[in-house]
């Protein structure tokens, strides 16, 4: 199996540190290359049954000036033409505007969308359950995957359930 997943959500949402925590070392490579806007390769996870190639999209979050429009569109243009979408929000912070501008673009694209909940070691589960039945109200999430990025708790079963996608 192979497929492209992209990642999306605001800065500090823990983006970085789930690739890291997946493929280690490569992202680092990667991205000592010169930058394209549209679907650059963060990196690729390979293992015995399958390849999953994950790709960075600027430009989805609230647009400051108007070059925005012009990135959001490509923005989008690139999530239509991945597999998969992972969007990951920080459990701790909870749903906020950045949350729901994204939300809303979402709409305008067909591709499965996975809620990432990340940091889910910096809150109590009593915490995540009102959260989890929030974000389920906005958007057909394909599955709504608790996870700790900086921990691993579930990233594994995170990978599985992408696999399952693919
Ligand atoms: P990005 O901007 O979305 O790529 O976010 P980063 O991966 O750079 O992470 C932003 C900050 O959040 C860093 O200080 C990370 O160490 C921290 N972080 C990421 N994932 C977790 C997590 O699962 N738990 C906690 N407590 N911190 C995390
Ligand atoms: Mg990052």
């Amino acid at each position: 199996k192979s497929g492209f997943v992209a990642i999306i959500g605001r800065p500090n949402v823990g983006k970085s540190t789930f690739l890291n925590r997946v493929i280690g070392q490569k992202i680092a490579i990667m991205s000592d290359k010169p930058q394209t806007t549209r679907n650059k390769i963060q990196g690729v996870y390979t293992d015995d049954d399958a390849q999953i190639i994950f790709i960075d999209t600027p430009g989805v979050h609230k647009p400051k000036h108007k070059l925005g429009d012009f990135m959001m569109k490509v923005a989008l243009n690139a999530l239509r033409e991945v597999d998969l979408i992972l969007f990951m929000v920080n459990a701790e912070e909870g749903f906020g505007r950045g949350e729901a501008f994204i939300i809303e673009r979402l709409k305008e694209v067909d591709t499965p969308v996975f809620l990432v909940i990340n940091k889910i070691d910096r809150v109590h589960p009593d915490e995540l359950l009102p959260l989890i039945d929030r974000y389920k109200d906005l958007h057909p999430f394909a599955e709504i995957v608790p996870i700790s990025a900086l921990e691993g708790n579930n990233v594994d079963r995170l990978l599985e359930q992408i696999k399952e996608r693919l």
